[in-house]
């Protein structure tokens, strides 16, 4: 959500930040501004929508360069409408202070009224505004800016990631971090601040992660941190493994459609090292140190959001039936705010792409304050989950960067699979059945390149239901969940209303709503509820809905009641969503494109969610 750069060092900082802005797009924003340093002046400019709007001011625009330090910011609007005031950076009354932030100021309100009683006058409706009041207020009585900037997130309430810079300090920018990534990369004389890695990697590999309540100087040649209380810290420089390439869209039409096409690679990475197929074994690292907690829980939680609570709803089918353990799956941002009964003897799995989505992280700290034993499933590597859990695993699907949730989705599965198959042996199923399961889910990337190459098929039906007003998702079992996420992605990005339904829950509702208008997608592999589902759609048929029918390759039924039928192949247990999915995904992205909808970046979305 949102984004950050900021820049001290040798070079001309606005064309830098000004990249990193743009590899910053991905996680969506309504405004965009930049703060530049000149001559002991900071010169701010800021504009609702686009980067490329903003950029074309600045560039090229010699009141724009010569600067010695600069910032960007793109906004995701949480208090004020998005508009250019509203747009940060934000100044104090003088223009001294300049101030960028994610996050959300709780206080805001209480310390506002104080400062306009103490003649600070407020040009914007945003919470981020009384910081640079507030920091101007105490640069009076405070030598210089990073202790202001102490002093000053010692009154705060709230999440921050934050920069601020002084026009009398040209040579000084402060980074603080409170619920809100911020990352610092170190270069030759040269200091890139971002929220995100990949505003960095272009120019450097060596970075530093801020702590929550954290706040370090910057200079083009070092830095110090300490805590928001003053207490000195040193700080580790890690390497960052992001390859460029992974953060470019490769000669796809966009990032989405290369995340999808993707996903036999990705599974592949996370189950490389951790799969022993003949053995019918499974190694994870991150989980060793907590295996008897693990096979001894009496009770397993799934948390998550969105397309991640899905995986978790897949999941519940996995360890329930496979590893034998009771299992329940909760909506993060509903579980923290619930007194959930939940203890020591119960294991907490924290499902999150970002690894910083803050409903997810509020519910890791509630289960681990009464006793649980809390892990996570994560997708970014050195993110604030992973280091706030007693363990768990990387999904290791590589940057995501398309909004709606793709690969990271069916690596997340994977990821549930592969803790399914090490419970389950390690409660004592034996290692022939085991290896059944190993097999098939060393099968699925090959399964999943089998349903891409049918893209141009799905491309030409989803040309047929551009123009629809509703969708209806329909799956059972396992496959209910998928139907779930089915309906996401086509609302996500084509904007379409669509419902995802366990299918023979349609009969008490929405079968209402059927007629030769509404398209239903069923989600129908030949499992054991096949003839259930199929009397679902004689129920769909019977009152002229639309059918499009995910099917297996062997199913010679599914075309006598089918409108359309997409082949997927068969796949045992309950892996079989790893591969379903992959054609829904397929038919919201065409179905968007044809829609002339901004794929990668749908409206009022962003890509983590950093704010409850
Ligand atoms: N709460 C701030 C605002 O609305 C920051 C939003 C953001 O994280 O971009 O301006």
């Amino acid at each position: 959500m949102c984004g950050i750069v900021g820049y001290l060092g040798f070079r001309e900082p606005l064309p830098i930040i000004l990249d990193g802005l743009r590899r910053l797009e991905y996680r969506g924003y309504d405004s965009a501004g930049v703060a530049l340093n000149r001559n002991g002046c900071i010169t701010v400019r800021k504009s609702a929508g686009k980067v490329a709007e903003l950029a074309a001011q600045v560039e090229s625009n010699p009141e724009y360069a010569g600067a010695r330090a600069g910032m960007g910011h793109s906004r995701w609007a949480t208090h004020g409408e998005p508009n250019d005031v509203n747009a940060h950076p934000h100044v104090d009354c003088t223009g001294r202070v300049a101030v960028i932030h994610n996050g959300i100021i709780e206080n805001y309100a209480a310390l506002k009224t104080q400062l306009q009683h103490r003649g600070h006058v407020f040009a914007s409706a945003t919470d981020t505004e009384v910081l640079a009041h507030l920091i101007e207020d105490f640069l009076r009585t405070t030598p210089d800016l990073y202790g202001a900037v102490k002093a000053s997130l010692r009154e705060v309430r709230g999440t921050y990631g934050l920069v601020v810079m002084d026009a009398h300090a040209p040579e000084v920018m402060i980074a603080a971090r409170m619920g809100s990534p911020l990352i610092i990369g170190v270069g030759e004389g040269e200091h890139i601040i971002a929220s995100d890695a990949a505003a960095i990697v272009a120019h450097t590999r060596q970075v530093v992660y801020l702590n929550d309540g954290e706040v370090s100087e910057v200079r083009p040649d070092g830095m110090r941190t300490s805590t928001i209380f003053d207490v000195p810290i040193s700080k580790e420089i890690t390497n960052v493994t992001i390859e460029l390439s992974q953060i470019e869209r490769g000669g796809y039409e966009h990032f989405m459609l290369k995340e999808i096409h993707e996903q036999p690679e990705t599974i592949r990475n996370g189950m490389r090292g951790r799969l022993r197929v003949e053995d019918g074994e499974v190694k994870l690292g991150g989980l060793e140190h907590v295996r008897d907690k693990l096979v001894q829980a009496k009770r397993i939680v799934l948390i998550g959001c969105g397309t991640s609570w899905h995986a978790g709803l897949v999941g519940e089918y996995m360890l329930e039936q496979i590893a034998k353990v009771p299992v329940e799956v909760e909506y993060a941002s509903e579980y923290r705010y619930r007194s959930p009964l939940v203890g020591k003897d119960d294991v907490v799995f924290l499902i999150s792409q970002s690894g910083e989505t803050a409903d997810t992280l509020a519910a890791l700290r509630e289960a681990k304050r009464h006793g649980a034993t809390v892990l996570g499933i994560v997708n970014v590597v050195g993110s604030t989950i992973p280091r706030e859990t007693d363990g768990g695993m990387y999904v290791h699907a590589g940057p995501e960067i398309g909004v709606a949730s793709t690969k990271a989705f069916t690596s997340q599965l994977t990821a549930l699979g592969l803790i399914t198959i090490m419970i389950a042996r390690a409660k004592g199923l034996p290692r022939e059945e085991a290896n059944v399961l190993t097999r098939e889910l060393a099968s699925i990337p090959d399964k999943v390149a089998r349903v891409l190459a049918q893209s141009d098929a799905i491309k030409q039906l989803a040309q047929e239901f551009k123009d629809s007003r509703n969708f209806l998702f329909l799956g059972r079992g396992a496959n209910f969940p998928v139907a779930l996420e089915g309906a996401l992605k086509l609302k996500e990005i084509s904007y379409i209303h669509a419902e995802g339904y366990p299918a023979a829950e349609m009969k008490h509702g929405p079968i209402a709503l059927i007629d030769e208008h509404m398209p239903v997608v069923f989600v129908v592999p030949k499992d054991a509820i096949y003839e259930k589902v199929l009397s679902n759609i004689h129920e769909v048929r019977a009152r002229k809905g639309q059918i499009i029918a995910i099917a297996n390759e062997d199913d010679t039924e599914i075309d006598k009641l089918a409108d359309h039928v997409i082949r997927v192949p068969r796949t045992y247990g309950f892996f079989g969503p790893i591969v379903n999915v992959i054609p829904l995904q397929l038919l919201a992205y065409y179905i968007a494109v044809a829609r002339g909808t901004n794929v990668d970046q749908p409206r009022n979305l962003a890509k983590s969610v950093t704010v409850e």
